[in-house]
């Protein structure tokens, strides 16, 4: 009697032990057409509430720029000149800048010749020289307005490089913040800006306006 209560107890022991067990390679082992589930199943289905989605597919048209205004805009927002509808902020007889108007960050400056070139080796020197020198005192003024901690400045040349208007040549100018990026721009080409485009204006237009090169 004494030996069969024991075994009882340690049957009634075990007992919890094998559910577990038996419950943990119900997950594990996956048949065929479980597999094929699993390669035909979404994002959503393998990561369920792993992470907020935010879906907005109507940006799309914007981010792949499938929306393409007809003629170059720079030369219109040149021919238009300093205000705020044609984003630019300064604009001399060979060189200017010019709000961008899809920002990767709060102030995001375009710096470019006047002259509808996509090239800059065809660009003449004395414009090349103009336009840099304005790189750099728009880079002084970016960083003295918006207290930044770094910039990126760059010129992507042709659509291959990433420029988005290829055939009016445009240099990059990036004020950087610690922390400022997420994994959006990474995974959506979507980023999130704080300031609107008429705040960001009527920070650096006091500025330019004082500019004399
Ligand atoms: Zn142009």
């Amino acid at each position: 009697m004494a030996k069969s209560s024991k075994k009882k107890t340690k049957a009634s022991k075990k007992k919890p032990q094998k559910k577990a067990k038996k419950k943990a390679k119900k997950v594990l082992i996956t048949s065929k057409s479980e597999a094929r589930k699993l390669r035909s199943a979404s994002v959503h289905d393998i990561w369920p509430g792993e992470r907020e989605l935010i879906e907005k597919p109507e940006r799309l048209k914007y981010v792949r720029k499938l929306v393409k205004p007809k003629g170059c805009v720079f030369c219109k927002a040149a021919k238009r000149g300093v205000s705020f509808e044609s984003l630019c902020l300064y604009k001399d007889d060979k060189a200017m800048v010019v709000l961008n108007k899809y920002p990767y960050n709060n102030g995001h400056l375009l710096v470019l010749p006047v002259q509808h070139n996509g090239e800059m080796d065809r660009l003449d020197e004395d414009i090349y020289l103009r336009v840099t020198k304005l790189l750099r005192r728009a880079s002084a003024i970016v960083k003295e307005a918006y207290e930044c901690e770094a910039l990126n400045v760059g010129l992507n040349q042709g659509s291959m490089a990433g420029a988005g208007i290829p055939d009016h040549l445009h240099f990059h100018l990036i004020p950087r913040w610690r922390g400022d990026t997420n994994f959006f721009p990474l995974i959506a080409d979507t980023k999130v800006v704080i300031e609107t485009l008429e705040q960001s204006y009527g920070r650096l237009i006091p500025y330019f306006e004082k500019l004399k090169l």
